[in-house]
This record gives C-alpha cells, structure tokens and sequence, in this order.
C-alpha cells in the first residue's frame, strides 16, 4: 500500500490553493467557455503516486471533482483491489474542463484535441512542480500524451516503468472508462484484472 510523505508544509498547500483558484478562471483554450467550472486534482499534495485521466465527465464538470462519475468508480474499485489507498494518491487530468456535444438534453463526451492537450499542460505541469510524485500514472492515451509530451500508443507502452525527463518514474495503463464501454463481460474482466496488475505493478516500482 502507498502512503502519503509525513511533514506536508503549510506553504504547499497554501500554494496549491492559489494554483486551483487561478486554475479556475482560466481561459488558455476555449473549452472553458461550456464547460461548468475547471476541475483541477485533489488529492494530498505530498503524495507519491499522482494519476492522471483524460478530461472531467459530465458528473465531475457538475461537481468540480475529479473522478466522482461512473469512470471514477472504476478507478476506486480497481485500485483498492490493487491494495492502493485513494487517500494517499493525488488524481487530475491531462485537460481540466469537460469538452462536449450536445445532444438534446444529454452532453457526450468529446475526446481533446492536440491543441487543447497542450494549452493545458501548463496546468498539469505546475501540480506536478508541486507535488513532485515519484509515479506519475498515466490513464489512457490523452494522459500518456501529456506525460510524455508525445503520441504513444497504450498497448505499446504500458505497464512498464517509464523514466520521465522532468524526475520521477511514469507509468502507462489504461483509462478506466475502456472498462466500462465493454460489452462482453468476461473480456471486461480480463480487462479489469489486467488494469489491477498495471496499477500493482506501478505500486511496487515505487518501492
Ligand atoms: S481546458 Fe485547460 S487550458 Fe483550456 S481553459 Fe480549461 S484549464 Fe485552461
């Protein structure tokens, strides 16, 4: 089980607050303009491991949170079977508004572009200054895209340790929202256990 570093100071976490509220009006690229508010990572800012997803859903642009939708609980259910405790680790995304398309009364998820994934880097790049986690895990394509500073594919690359250029270790697995769009029930629990074994073995290499 990872644990959170002991003797977090009252300036980082006052520096994190100033992050998020300016995080909050942010208007580096135009998906602020429909989205509801920027979802910025919570989480402690001493952790050691930091997760990174894609974009808010729907229920996280409602709430403000990242990981609180049906992705989210994905995420709790596979890295509490992996023996990871969520109160330990920092979680975000690579973009921090919800980018969508209407239709009707529902908002579909919109996958961000190479442009909106860069104008947002600034913001993942100042939680990482501020956290400094030792594993930086990577959660699916656009994550990996942001951590890396370039296109990679999943299946190519994940599950091992990655040394990142910026210090610390990286890690590339899959996003949970993969497992939820899986019809077959015994692929989408193949899949799941082999998402357990990538967020295992990210824990061990963090030693
Ligand atoms: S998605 Fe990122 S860069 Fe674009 S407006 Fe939101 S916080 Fe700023």
């Amino acid at each position: 089980m990872t644990k959170a570093r002991t003797g977090i100071g009252h300036n980082k976490a006052a520096a994190w607050g100033a992050l998020r509220e300016e995080a909050a009006r942010c208007t580096r690229c135009h998906l602020y303009e429909h989205a509801t508010q920027t979802v910025f990572g919570e989480g402690p800012v001493d952790a050691r491991m930091m997760f990174v997803g894609e974009q808010p859903g729907d229920q996280e642009d409602l709430a403000g949170r990242p990981f609180v939708g049906p992705a989210g609980l994905m995420f709790d259910k596979a890295i509490g079977v992996a023996g990871i405790d969520r109160s330990t680790v920092y979680v975000t995304n690579a973009v921090k508004h919800f980018k969508f398309e209407p239709r009707g009364k529902r908002r579909i998820h919109s996958k961000p572009d190479a442009g909106e994934i860069r104008a947002c880097r600034w913001w993942y790049e100042q939680e990482r200054l501020l956290v400094k986690p030792d594993m930086t895990v990577a959660l699916g394509a656009t994550a990996a895209r942001q951590m890396l500073g370039k296109v990679v594919t999943i299946s190519g690359s994940r599950g091992r340790a990655i040394e990142l250029a910026e210090g610390g270790l990286g890690w590339i697995t899959i996003h949970p929202s993969f497992l939820l769009r899986m019809p077959d029930k015994s692929r989408a629990e193949e899949e799941f256990a082999a998402f357990v074994e990538d967020l295992k073995g990210a824990a061990k290499a963090l030693g």
